[in-house]
């Protein structure tokens, strides 16, 4: 069975009652990659009794950071062969020159692959064979948070999506490995991989990451520009952000528009539109027809084919803006205060 891209997933929402342990304890998994998500997943599921292999070429600097953290090691050919999930978490775009050179040679019937992101499999960068299952199993919050909430008995927030199920297990195993890294103790939401893909790459370039960076330089820009100091113009548009988004993250935009001042809030509320305008709206719809025809995926699959070009100038240029040159010196300036502050509190302590 392959997932029908017309579908739409009613949410539903996984706890660890759910799940069964059973669907993955006697199971070995191939953690391919050590970053972010890698070590979290392999020290949960070790620590949950799963049997792990981290997959890690020779020479691979996060070869010792595993072995360290108690964790078996191999080569990712050796891990795939040995395993009966394959979790793919090396950098999205070296995924695909990782599961020809050591996964698919690897793999047998009714092995699974597990990713925690859609891109590869959504845009046919990887075309898995039929005799195996293809599961993701997404947590909502970086690596660190994925470990240090597990740690911590807290679960982390996740999606689970089945793109292919050719053993029948897939969403059970699937939804045992949630627990086993300690999404369920959260709750882990059903998707699928073209929802989680497209939204995932929507979000972070109309809102997320582009939208919001833009708005901030813009905004930054427009003050500077009209004589107002660089500092004053960081603090009103970039540092103070973060408290807004912090009412945002905890109460919704009601908890935030309550904090603040009516005249922020009535203000707040006849601009905002006028900036974030219809034509925006237009801007933002395009960019969504691009993530759903795939023109961006072949944009950013021929970029890193052609070495990075656009990528690299791009990246540099971001970096030289003027409000970064500002910032850095006055969250300089902010942790010079804070040890300064908590030397005060330790002289009242003492
Ligand atoms: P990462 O960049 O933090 O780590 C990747 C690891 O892969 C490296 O540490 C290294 O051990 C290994 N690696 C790098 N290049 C390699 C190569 N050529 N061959 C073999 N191994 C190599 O990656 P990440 O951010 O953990 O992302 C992994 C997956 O998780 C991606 O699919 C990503 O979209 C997804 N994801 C990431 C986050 C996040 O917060 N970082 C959140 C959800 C999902
Ligand atoms: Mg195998």
């Amino acid at each position: 069975m392959t997932e029908d891209d017309t579908q739409t997933f009613d949410s539903i929402v996984y706890y660890d009652d759910d799940a069964d342990s059973e669907a993955i304890a006697h199971k070995t998994v191939a953690v391919l990659g050590y970053g972010s998500q890698g070590h979290a997943h392999a020290q949960n599921l070790a620590d949950s009794g799963v049997d792990v292999v981290v997959g890690l070429r020779e020479g691979s600097s996060s070869r010792e950071a595993a072995e360290g953290d108690g964790l078996r090691v191999a080569t990712p050919a050796d891990a795939v062969a040995e395993a009966d999930i394959v979790s793919v978490l090396v950098p999205d775009t070296v995924q695909p020159d990782v599961y020809e050179n050591a996964i698919e040679p690897n793999l047998e019937a009714g092995d699974t692959l597990q990713f925690a992101h859609g891109f590869n499999i959504h845009y046919n960068q990887i075309q898995p064979p039929e005799d195996v299952d293809v599961t993701m199993v997404a947590p909502k919050s970086p690596g660190h948070l994925v470990r240090r909430n597990y740690e911590n008995d807290q679960g982390t927030p996740g999606l689970l999506a089945v793109y292919q199920d050719a053993t029948g297990e897939a969403h059970d195993e699937g939804l045992a490995y949630a627990a086993a890294i300690g999404c369920t103790r959260a709750g882990v939401v059903e998707t699928s991989f073209r929802e989680e893909t497209e939204t995932d790459l929507f979000g972070e370039q109309a809102v997320l990451c582009g939208g919001v960076t833009s708005l901030v330089k813009q905004g930054y820009e427009t003050l500077v520009d009209a004589g107002y100091s660089p500092e004053m113009a960081y603090f009103e548009c970039l540092n103070e952000l973060k408290l807004i988004v912090d009412l945002m993250y905890e109460d919704g935009l009601g908890g935030m528009w309550d904090s603040v001042s009516d005249t922020a809030e009535y203000g707040g509320l006849t601009q905002g539109d006028v900036v974030v305008d219809e034509h925006a709206r237009e801007n933002m719809e395009e960019i969504l027809e691009k993530v759903q025809n795939g023109q961006f995926a072949r944009e950013w699959i021929a970029e890193n084919q052609a070495g990075r070009p656009s990528y690299t100038q791009l990246r540099t240029a971001e970096k030289n803006h003027e409000i970064e040159e500002v910032g850095e010196e006055l969250r300089g300036l902010f942790a010079w205060q804070e040890e300064e502050d908590e030397d005060e509190t330790a002289e009242v302590k003492a």
